[in-house]
C-alpha cells in the first residue's frame, strides 16, 4: 500500500520551521513521498522549489513537486524540470493548474496531458509522473464522459499514476475505477484524503473544486459551531471509515492532504494501523 502526504509551501520562516517539524513527525507513517503544491502564475513557485529541495535533501523521503503548466511556457517548464533533475528528484505531480483571476493568458500548454507529453519528451523516463483524477468530475468538464476522456489522454501521454481530488462518497471512486478499467486504464489511482478539521475551510474548498460534502455530513458538521474538538472527532470517525472502506475495496494507497498539520493525518493512519485486516 502506498501512503503519501501533501504540503503547501509555507509563507514565513515560522511556517517553514513548523513544516520541518511536521514532515519529521509524518515520516512515522512511512510515506512513499512527500508532495509540495505549486501555484500557477508565479505566486508560490520559489517557495515550492525551496520546500521541495529541503525535503529531498533532509527528510530521507523522496520529494514530489507539483508542477502546473497553465500560464507558463515550454522554456520555463524546461528550466524547472532541469532544476529538479539536478536536485535528484525523480517524482513529479503534473497538473494544468488554475489561472489566478485577472491573468488571461493560458500559456503554451493548455491541459495537463500536454504537460505530461512535454515532460516525457524532454526527460524521458527520469520522472515518475502522477496526474490528477476526479471521481466526482472536474467542475469545468463538459461532461462525465469528456472528463474521463481527458483523464485517459493524460495516461496515454505517459502518466504512471494518479491522485484523486478528495471525495466523501466511496461509490464515486469505485465507479470511476470501473470506468477506467473499461477504458483499459490500469495505472494506480490513489484516493486523495482530506481530513476534516475546519468546516468553513472545507466548505470553501469543496465549493471551488466540485468535491461534494454529502448533505448528511454538512448538516452534522454545521451543528458543531465552535466545538472544534467535537468536529475533529466526528471528522476522524467519518474519514477513518472512508479510508477503511477504500482500502478494503482495493484502493492502492492513500494520499493525505495534510494541510501542513500533523495530527489529523497521523490520527487517521493510527486508526488504520489498529485495523488488522489491512495489510500495511
Ligand atoms: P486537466 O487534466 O488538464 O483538466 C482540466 C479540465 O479541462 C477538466 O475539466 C478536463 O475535463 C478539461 N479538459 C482536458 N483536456 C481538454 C481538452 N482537450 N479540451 C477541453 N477540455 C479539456 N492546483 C494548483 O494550482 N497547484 C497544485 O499544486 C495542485 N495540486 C493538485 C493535486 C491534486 C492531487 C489534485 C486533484 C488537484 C491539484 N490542483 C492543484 C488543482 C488542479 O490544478 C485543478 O483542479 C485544475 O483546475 C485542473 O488541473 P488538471 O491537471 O486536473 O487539469
Amino acid at each position: 500500500m502506498q501512503i503519501s502526504c501533501e504540503f503547501f509551501p509555507p509563507k514565513t520562516d515560522d511556517g517553514a520551521a513548523k513544516l520541518r517539524a511536521n514532515w519529521q513527525a509524518l515520516k512515522a507513517i512511512n510515506p512513499a513521498y512527500f508532495s509540495v503544491t505549486y501555484g500557477a502564475g508565479g505566486s508560490t513557485q520559489e517557495r515550492s522549489f525551496s520546500t521541495v529541495s529541503e525535503i529531498q535533501r533532509d527528510s530521507g523521503v523522496p520529494a514530489a513537486p507539483h508542477l502546473s503548466c497553465i500560464g507558463s511556457t515550454r522554456k520555463h517548464i524546461r528550466t524547472i524540470l532541469g532544476d529538479y533533475k539536478t536536485q535528484g528528484i525523480h517524482r513529479i505531480v503534473a497538473l494544468r493548474g488554475d489561472l489566478p483571476s485577472g491573468m488571461g493568458d493560458p500559456g503554451e500548454l493548455r491541459y495537463a496531458n500536454e504537460l505530461v507529453e512535454f515532460i516525457r519528451s524532454e526527460t524521458g523516463h527520469w520522472f515518475h509522473i502522477e496526474v490528477a483524477a476526479y471521481p466526482e468530475f472536474h467542475p469545468q468538464a463538459a461532461s462525465a464522459k469528456a472528463d474521463l476522456a481527458a483523464f485517459q489522454r493524460k495516461v496515454e501521454a505517459g502518466a504512471d499514476g494518479a491522485i484523486t481530488q478528495y471525495f466523501y462518497n466511496v461509490d464515486s471512486y469505485l465507479r470511476f475505477m470501473n470506468d477506467c478499467l473499461d477504458r483499459g486504464i490500469h495505472i494506480p489511482i490513489v484516493p486523495g484524503i482530506m481530513p476534516i478539521t475546519n468546516y468553513t475551510q472545507l466548505a470553501r474548498f469543496s465549493d471551488a473544486s466540485g468535491a461534494e460534502i454529502p448533505r448528511w455530513m454538512r448538516k452534522r458538521l454545521e451543528t458543531f459551531g465552535d466545538d472544534m474538538e467535537g468536529l475533529r472527532s466526528f471528522g476522524l470517525d467519518v474519514v477513518g471509515e472512508l479510508c477503511q472502506q477504500l482500502l478494503e475495496a482495493g484502493a492502492p494507497g492513500l494520499h493525505f492532504y495534510s494541510m501542513n498539520q500533523v495530527e489529523p493525518t497521523l490520527s487517521l493512519w493510527r486508526g488504520l494501523n489498529l485495523r488488522q485486516d489491512i495489510e500495511m
